[in-house]
């Protein structure tokens, strides 16, 4: 990091974390986060009479001139990293879906500061992209995977995809990515059914494996608090099958509680931002793929840094208005409290 001074909110909160959106474009249709298929729909439908309208199908991407090139990104990076950003994630939408995906990750590996450079992607498109962008510098991959059964995947995320997303974690492997890690968002009466088996297969394939409450972030808005797994519930179904001690972490902006299995293969996390919020710690940017700065993922404002480089913002600037936006960080998000409004734009669209 250069000598500038660190991104600080008026919390008191250091930034050290930035999520890079690089497209909102996706080839899965998750149900907690693009719902745009008849199955999820009927499966909201089925549970409550009263869900808002639901969304045509058909759905607008951000048109690709309004997308950061690779050079704008980097440049933003750039600063956040001077600014004392050491830890930066690519994610999306699905990132693998941005054309010479691995040309900006090369990029951005190039960046001096970042110590920690990380990719989460669906894995559908990851086994023949994972060479090139082990090349291109990347050493950690998140996946995503919420069931292990193939009709639930399809259920959850509208796609035939378990078989591909499985083949590229054992690529990823075998390429020597580590620590593996494998995220599934749990959702009541649809794979919680599978928490012991998925923790299982954690076990036996030595992974990190996390499981996520659902947020309020879905392009339908229909999150119901009921649909909930809390995560102290996730705890006792899996302390109840295996032998778990936790890891201690150092790390207070950790946003997972970790387990270790007494086996010594593999750990599992829980994330559970709805019923044991961790907003205290947050030390979390992130810029979306058409160029806005979110200074929360409930943050219903976005500010601009597309079009004001695109005016001509010198770097000097674009780190000034940095701190001023830093300044307005969220205390934390309002889930299940009166008047609370969930952001207009899905997680594909923020970047989770
Ligand atoms: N497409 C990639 C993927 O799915 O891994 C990267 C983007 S996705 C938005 C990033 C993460 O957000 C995924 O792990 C996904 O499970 C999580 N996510 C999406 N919608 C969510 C929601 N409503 N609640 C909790 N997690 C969510
Ligand atoms: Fe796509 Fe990821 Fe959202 Fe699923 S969670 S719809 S894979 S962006
Ligand atoms: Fe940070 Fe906002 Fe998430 Fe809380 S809700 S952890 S403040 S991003």
């Amino acid at each position: 990091m250069s000598g500038n001074p660190p991104l600080v909110d008026s919390h008191g909160r250091v930034l050290r974390d930035l999520r890079v959106s690089i497209t909102d474009r996706c080839n899965f249709r998750c149900l907690y986060c693009l719902p745009e298929t008849e199955a999820a729909q009927n499966f909201y439908r089925g549970r409550w009479a009263t869900l808002p309208d639901s969304k045509p199908i058909a759905r607008d991407w951000v048109p690709k001139q309004s997308l950061l090139s690779f050079e704008e990104i980097v440049r933003v990076v750039r600063v956040c990293v001077s600014r004392g950003i050491e830890k930066v994630r690519i994610t999306g939408g699905e990132p693998l879906l941005r054309q010479q995906v691995e040309r900006l990750v090369g990029m951005i590996a190039g960046i001096e500061g970042i110590r920690d450079l990380a990719l989460t992607t669906n894995g559908f498109a990851f086994e023949s992209k994972a060479h090139a962008l082990r090349e291109a510098g990347l050493r950690r991959v998140s996946f995503s995977m919420d069931s292990l059964d193939p009709a639930t995947f399809r259920k959850m995320t509208g796609r035939e995809g378990l078989a591909s997303v499985l083949r590229s974690l054992q690529r990823a492997r075998s390429l020597g990515f580590h620590p593996l890690k494998v995220n599934a968002v749990v959702i009541r009466g649809l794979n919680d059914h599978e928490l012991e088996s998925l923790a299982a297969f954690g076990e036996a394939q030595d992974l990190s494996f996390r499981f996520i409450e659902f947020m309020p972030l879905d392009s339908a808005h229909a999150w119901q608090r009921e649909l909930v797994v809390p995560g102290s519930e996730i705890l006792a179904r899996l302390q109840a099958r295996f032998s778990l001690e936790p890891v201690i972490s150092e790390n207070r902006s950790e946003t997972a509680r970790r387990w270790r299995f007494a086996s010594g293969r593999g750990e599992i996390g829980i994330i559970a931002p709805v019923s044991e919020p961790f907003c205290g710690h947050c030390n979390r940017l992130r810029l979306t793929a058409d160029g806005r700065i979110r200074t929360c993922l409930f943050s219903v404002q976005e500010h601009d840094v597309r079009d004001r480089m695109r005016a001509g913002m010198s770097d000097a600037e674009l780190s000034d208005y940095l701190t001023l936006l830093v300044q307005g960080k969220e205390d934390r998000h309002h889930i299940g409290e009166p008047g609370f409004v969930p952001p207009e734009r899905s997680m594909s669209c923020i970047g989770g």
